[in-house]
């Protein structure tokens, strides 16, 4: 699909940059590649999204328990996950200028998508990409250091000597917080096979070519869900899980049409299924979300690992078996990407200006409401108002500039509703609402507006 949308990557950047959503990290150095900085707009929006995620997945579940599982985790994890063998990509150096690249994103990349280089072997890439005359971004020469498998892990070390100190990792994903924990949550809250264990938090990769604002940086946030089933009801779960991640970003107001399913042409030797849920990012369509069929191994590798029995003992019919999971994962920052790239927008009003206006959903927006003074000396008032509404919602308050100036700011942060306080509010204690999208105003009483505000930002 070729559409044409007004957002690009630049104008997010700048937009977020000059609107204090998201700054470049350690910004007063010259910045730090590859890490970002939420500002006072962008964590709200971001907490948002983490809230109504543990909403949708934990609260609102049946039989599902959050976890903050330790960044730091004993090594051991980290082989019985397998990622100190194998969580690598495959790097190769231009030798001309010098630059870094995924062997596999240059063929994806090269082949429009057609070729998939997840069921290459390195050397089949080498000669692919010899063949084909695929040729290096920055300098457009073809002339590449042989394929080298490079490890994603931080490695830090702990221990204060220096003989005594030992190798450990900063997490490359959340998931294991959660398989270490399932006998923990398990035992404390009784729960019967099927239930979840859900996570939000930091996890960090030493990705080879980070990039494209928050799409792939080296730190970044996931909210992670596994799913422990009984094997037999897995294909059934794993369809649940599809379904209700492609939903969840539907209800935030993403477009149908921004978004596919697709499946993962070579699965992990352990996955019984696996598939990507993409999104039409404003560089192409890219993975924004992952469902996994993972069947019982990581349960069985930790079972094999730390030698504590991963046996579930079904308390009806006594039978005992290591539990499948279906783990759903979604890292926060890219579902931010996606939710910003899909609010913007660009209108053409009738007196000719254009308004950049971001078209959240009002409950992923920072503020649910601004609160505007006509004029300086209805300060007192409007001041009044924002006290009132800041007991129950995230509010702001502006007086600076011409009316028509703070709804443009308001615009370009999404905020859904405009509340002006003028004259009138003096007299009988009604304000005017404008609506965000609409541009339309209404006339309310300062009594109405919780309940005005509530309907609006139900998610
Ligand atoms: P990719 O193919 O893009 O490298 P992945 O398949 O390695 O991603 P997973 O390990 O399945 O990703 O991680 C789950 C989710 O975490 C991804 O769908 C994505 O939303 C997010 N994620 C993964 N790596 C990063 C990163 N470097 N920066 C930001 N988000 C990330």
């Amino acid at each position: 699909m070729e559409e044409k949308r007004a957002v690009t990557m630049d104008k997010l950047v700048n937009l977020c940059k000059g609107r204090g959503i998201i700054f470049p990290g350690s910004d007063i150095y010259g910045g730090m590649g590859n890490t970002w900085d939420y500002g006072p707009v962008g964590v709200e929006i971001k907490n948002n999204l983490k809230k109504l995620w543990w909403k949708r997945f934990v609260q609102q579940a049946d039989n599902s328990y959050g976890v903050d599982a330790a960044i730091l985790m004993n090594a051991r994890v980290w082989e019985a996950s397998g990622h100190t063998a194998s969580f690598s990509d495959p790097k190769m150096d231009c030798k001309f200028c010098k630059t870094r690249h995924r062997a596999d994103n240059l063929i994806e990349a090269h082949s429009h998508g057609t070729v998939n280089p997840d069921t290459m072997t390195n050397e089949e890439m080498e000669a692919y990409i010899k063949e084909h005359n695929v040729v290096c971004p920055k300098c457009g020469k073809c002339d590449f250091t042989p394929i080298r498998q490079f490890n994603l892990m931080f490695e830090t070390s702990r221990g204060v000597t220096e003989e005594g100190q030992n190798k450990i990792y900063l997490r490359p994903e959340t998931a294991q917080g959660e398989f270490v924990n399932f006998l923990n949550v398990q035992r404390t809250t009784r729960a019967k096979v099927p239930f979840g264990i859900a996570q939000i938090g930091k996890a960090f990769r030493n990705e080879v070519t980070p990039g494209n604002f928050i799409f792939r940086t080296i730190e970044f946030e996931q909210m992670e869900h596994q799913f422990f089933c009984k094997e037999g009801t897995d294909g059934e779960y794993y369809e649940f899980y599809k379904k209700a991640a492609m939903q969840f970003l539907i209800d935030l107001h993403i477009s149908a049409d921004h978004l596919r399913f697709k499946d993962h042409d070579k699965l992990a030797h352990y996955a019984k299924a696996a598939c990507d849920i993409q999104y039409y990012f404003p560089i192409g369509w890219s993975e924004l979300n992952g469902i996994h069929n993972r069947t019982n191994y990581d349960l069985s590798r930790h079972q094999e690992y730390s030698g504590k029995s991963m046996l579930y003992v079904d308390p009806v019919s006594g039978e005992k078996y290591i539990p499948y999971d279906i783990e759903y994962s979604i890292g926060a920052d890219r579902l931010m990407l996606a939710v910003l790239s899909e609010a913007y927008d660009e209108e053409t009003l009738e007196n000719g200006e254009t308004r950049v206006v971001m078209h959240f959903h009002p409950a992923v927006a920072a503020y649910k409401a601004a609160i505007l003074p006509l004029q300086k000396n209805l300060s007192e008032k409007a001041k009044e108002v924002y006290k009132k509404l800041a007991e129950y919602f995230p509010v702001t308050y502006d007086e600076a500039g011409s009316i028509g100036k703070r709804y443009r700011r308001q615009d370009e942060i999404g905020t859904p509703m405009c509340i002006t306080i003028d004259f009138d509010t003096l007299e009988n204690d009604t304000v005017t609402v404008r609506d965000r999208d609409s541009m339309e105003q209404i006339r309310l009483n300062i009594s109405e507006l919780k309940d005005h505000i509530d309907e609006q930002i139900k998610f």
